[in-house]
């Protein structure tokens, strides 16, 4: 039998905490950085410089705690801001990976390919149900995903839709995927409380119920 440990010869994967707004996402991620601190293992926590709710310098979970991050423009400047840190690192944590370009998943697989842990959260569906590409591409490569759910703030059921909310699109100019917001532009709602656009590619003609 080979000589194996309780990981086998896994040494470096990627983790990927996905699901809608109001779900805890950035929490989860934090919540996994911050075990680190029973371990000798260092990390470093990448933001999307497009991701202005945050500051840019630090996240912070809804329980108070900062963790420093490092807010990058590309995806590929990921590997530059590895390579210089003072200290080796073990683990790479990425969050709104949604945000960040198609690069990113073969970053992710550089970094797990060269023994790094790499935990990357992020939406997997934009307002309009539509799967943000980047995230879709890494949770296909990624050894572990976790879809968390928020409550649907109009029927109290689980949520894994984010509805936009229609005095948002006024004011910050209509449909673009990306378009940064909180609790005032933004509700987690379950697929029956969610609206579709008209373009969505999923308003098909009228189709019977099902019985229920
Ligand atoms: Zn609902």
């Amino acid at each position: 039998m080979a000589k194996v440990n309780a990981f086998g010869r896994q040494k470096g994967w990627i983790e990927v905490i996905c699901g809608p707004m109001f779900a805890g996402k950035s929490e989860e991620l934090l919540r996994r950085i911050n075990l680190l601190k029973y371990s000798e293992a260092k990390y470093l926590l990448f933001t999307p410089t497009k991701d202005t709710r945050s500051g840019g310098k630090r996240a912070k979970s809804r329980d108070g705690r900062e963790f420093t991050s490092i807010s990058v423009e590309k995806a590929i400047d990921i590997i530059g801001h590895v390579n210089k840190a003072s200290e080796i690192v073990q683990v790479v944590a990425i969050d709104e990976a949604q945000f960040f370009d198609e690069e990113l998943c073969n970053v992710c697989n550089y970094l797990a390919n060269n023994n790094y842990i790499v935990l990357v959260a992020g939406l997997d569906m934009d307002f309009d149900g539509n799967p943000f590409k980047t995230m879709t591409n890494i949770i296909t490569v990624a050894e572990k995903v976790t879809k968390l759910k928020a409550i649907c703030m109009t029927c109290g059921a689980e949520a894994s839709f984010s509805e936009r909310l229609k005095s948002a699109q006024k004011k910050q100019g209509g449909r673009d995927q990306i378009m940064i917001g909180d609790i005032e532009s933004y509700e987690a709602r379950c697929r029956h409380c969610h609206t579709l656009s008209k373009a969505n590619p999923w308003n098909f003609p009228k189709l019977r119920k099902a019985k229920v």
